[in-house]
């Protein structure tokens, strides 16, 4: 990512995270600016800027992953500059017997041409850089709430990720879904991702986070639930959504031209798209199972999930059973 506002000081911000506990509960935040997918991010919690005696904390979806506040370039860029000119002392933790005294620690990784290089630094002093970082946090928040209109799709546009929370009284009518491209901590390379959480035709619950899936394949299931968004014309979530019983917020992310662009939909009477994800994740799940038990593995007796060298299975928890 070349940006003409980069600081050239021969190392580029990866990261930086900030806890700060004061004795007066709104002094203290904790903060992690990061960078995932070509795009700055924060998460974490912070008191508002705004006036009110609110906590700000950035939230997580219904299978545990981080929804981040983004952040723009100028921003982050911002950051970076301020924080390679600061001159801060090396961090310490404060004697125990010190009730007063303000714990705050910035852990800060740049990349330099000889690799990483970690910075813990105290932020117990640092005014001007606090009121930065809480500024920054207080827009990225601000900018999160504005999304509330829907923009218009037009037919060179391409899903590109969706994410789908029903929440309702009985249980067959709740359910999530995500299928998104994403790199997890555990591998440096992007992947196709599937996580679904649902009821299949006999009621049994059907839970899985975070299946590889082919890319080819979740091309094929973009382009027909694209196809369905187009034709439902689903209200804007929240505000147009029927008076039902059931919360259903549906999150389409499209591209066009180059551009990305995430509608916020109210998912009710959208059945048809219900099913197609459905169908997928049935997919999915029969491609688990059917993979063989790798070297050494075992497969299940039980359920049929094939095991590495686990004591337990994976799947349904029962002991692997001796051998023969
Ligand atoms: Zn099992």
């Amino acid at each position: 990512m070349e940006n003409p506002d980069a600081y050239r000081a021969g190392k580029d911000l990866v990261e930086v995270e900030w806890r700060q506990n004061h004795r007066n509960y709104y002094s203290s935040f904790s903060l992690r600016f990061y960078q995932e997918n070509d795009m700055p991010l924060l998460t974490g919690w912070f008191p508002s800027q705004s006036g009110g005696d609110e906590i700000r904390e950035s939230q997580t979806d219904a299978f545990s992953n981080p929804i981040p506040w983004q952040l723009t370039w100028v921003q982050w860029f911002a950051l970076q500059n301020v924080l390679a000119e600061s001159d801060l002392p090396a961090y310490r933790k404060p004697s125990s017997d010190s009730y007063d005294e303000v714990d705050s620690e910035i852990r800060i990784v740049w990349r330099t041409d000889d690799g990483d290089e970690a910075q813990t630094l105290s932020g117990s002093y640092a005014e001007a850089l606090e009121a930065l970082v809480l500024g920054i946090a207080e827009e990225a928040y601000a900018a999160s709430k504005l999304e509330t209109e829907q923009r218009e799709v037009r037919e060179t546009a391409e899903l590109v990720e969706i994410y789908w929370e029903q929440n309702a009284s009985f249980a067959r009518d709740c359910f999530s879904f995500l299928l998104d491209e994403r790199t997890l901590p555990s591998r440096a390379e992007k992947q196709m991702l599937f996580s679904y959480r649902y009821q299949d035709g006999d009621g049994k619950p059907i839970f899985r986070k975070n299946a590889a899936v082919e890319p080819e394949k979740a091309q094929a299931y973009f382009s027909s639930i694209g196809q369905e968004l187009r034709a439902l014309e689903l209200p804007v979530y929240p505000g147009a959504c029927p008076d039902g019983v059931v919360d259903s917020y549906l999150a389409a992310t499209w591209q066009d031209s180059g551009e990305v662009f995430t509608n916020n939909y109210c998912g009710e009477g959208a059945q048809s798209i219900f099913h197609l994800l459905a169908a997928f994740a049935e997919e999915t799940e029969a491609g688990i199972f059917s993979r063989p038990a790798p070297d050494g593995g075992w497969k299940c007796p039980e359920c049929g999930m094939p095991n590495g060298s686990s004591v337990f299975c994976a799947e349904c928890g029962i002991r692997r059973p001796a051998e023969e």
